[in-house]
């Protein structure tokens, strides 16, 4: 039976159809996949915490080896000497972002690269100091710009400006977003969001707001943690100033992972520009020299600090040549249609009902894998009965629980499963 305007049909064949014809298919098995009440759980958390990749204790395995066969000379010799290892990553990472490989380089943790992105990128005035984030932002994302503009010897209140979203709505509206920019025009230095909101999935309109930022004399940095991986980026085409992601979220490369930058390229020259330096940001001929000095390298580079963690990089390139293998291109367009089914599920499951309201936007452009539900009775019990029987997505105090189907590893038949169990659920807590 065919059902709404999207042509998707609620039965168990179709689902099962659908997986056939998936050209995707064949990388599910390649991920290892976790166990609750010690069956194979149907997993939609990669929002949170990517699958392992069955290869990545082989490519951990690796370095292992060299270091052990070669301990301080795997610095220099053999083809994965770890002076040059941060250029590996680079080409997955340029696609996955939509940048130059000069612009983009892997360092450090999220929440650190955040700080030292400010440092460069925020630079307030007497007149232009003022900053425009999301409310409700991640908390390290509020953590940072709170302090950050403490050590500017600024008040908070009075130079964060938070967007909330209208009344009775759950997200922003862009022309909103485009007006507050352009209202505070003049004393605005810098536009500092997510990519794709936490919360709510809400997949912003980077290349407007970084446009608008641009007109009204200011810069755009964007934290992409929930869109790395999951949205379609052209952060060099669209002239973001600078952006930074983790690795462990749709990167699938494992709990705190090392994170990466983006520096686009129109200040990959600007040695004036000040920075919190280290010597794995300084000019790679010159290094061991060990002078005084600071001559930083050309583009992202020159942002580094300490020589990268070679087992955590391991991890992550197992990740990231799988992506080189499937693709962005095709990861996305799988990735829309699983949304889109597992939105047409919940509509199926919960019909009139009004308990679940999903407060991701309904257009693909403005949102990625995640669909946020808010569950209006029941919630809490709902989301456990969900757990165990098996599903694992997450639950967003007071209301809210997130589904993540991620084009790697989830099928269609995941999201049939979910829905039927979704369905016991919600009979059993929220109509009761
Ligand atoms: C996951 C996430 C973080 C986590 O920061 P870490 O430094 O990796 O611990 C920060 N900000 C956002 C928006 C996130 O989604």
């Amino acid at each position: 039976m065919k059902s709404g305007s999207t042509g998707f049909e609620n039965s168990l064949e179709y689902a099962k159809r659908m997986d056939e014809n998936d050209p995707l298919k064949a990388f599910r098995n390649r991920f290892i996949f976790p166990k609750v009440n010690g069956k194979e759980a149907t997993y939609f958390c990669g929002n949170s915490l990517g699958l392992q990749p069955k290869s990545t204790q082989s490519y951990i395995e690796r370095e292992l080896g060299n270091w052990g066969e070669m301990a301080v000379d795997g610095h220099f010799h053999g083809e994965d000497a770890w002076y040059h290892v941060r250029k590996k990553s680079k080409p997955a990472l340029a696609k996955i972002v939509g940048a130059q490989e000069h612009e983009v380089v892997a360092m450090n943790n999220l929440s650190s690269n955040l700080h030292f992105l400010m440092v460069s990128f925020y630079q307030p005035t007497d007149k232009r100091h003022k900053i425009i984030t999301e409310a409700g932002a991640f908390p390290s994302d509020m953590y940072m710009l709170e302090t950050q503009v403490k050590f500017r010897g600024l008040d908070p209140n009075e130079t964060i400006i938070e967007l909330s979203p209208r009344e009775g709505e759950h997200t922003l509206r862009t022309s909103d977003i485009l007006d507050t920019i352009r209202k505070h025009g003049d004393d605005l230095a810098l536009v500092m969001m997510s990519g794709i909101q936490y919360y709510t999935g809400q997949l912003f309109d980077m290349a407007s707001i970084t446009k608008t930022a641009h007109e009204v004399g200011a810069l755009a940095g964007f934290d992409l943690a929930h869109a790395a991986g999951n949205a379609d980026l052209s952060l060099h085409d669209w002239e973001v100033d600078f952006a930074t992601w983790c690795s462990y979220k749709y990167l699938n490369s494992g709990p705190g992972n090392i994170s990466g930058i983006f520096v686009h390229e129109k200040h990959a020259e600007r040695p004036d520009l000040i920075r919190f330096a280290g010597w794995w940001g300084h000019d790679e001929e010159e290094r061991f020299k060990m002078e005084k000095g600071f001559k930083p390298m050309y583009g992202a580079d020159g942002w580094q600090l300490a020589n990268p963690n070679v087992l955590a990089l391991a991890a992550h390139q197992a990740s990231l040549d799988l992506f080189e293998e499937a693709g962005m291109e095709r990861l996305r367009s799988k990735s829309e249609i699983l949304t889109q089914y597992l939105e047409f599920w919940i509509e199926e499951v919960s019909g009139n009902s009004g308990i679940i309201e999903i407060i991701t936007p309904k257009s693909t452009k403005e949102r990625g894998c995640q669909l946020s539900l808010l569950i209006h009775k029941g919630g809490k019990a709902v989301f456990d009965e969900l757990y165990q029987k098996g599903i694992v997505g997450d639950w967003r105090h007071p209301n809210v629980i997130r589904i993540a189907p991620t084009p790697f590893y989830n099928s269609f038949l995941d999201i049939y499963k979910f829905a039927e169990i979704l369905k016991l659920s919600l009979e059993k807590f929220a109509y009761s």
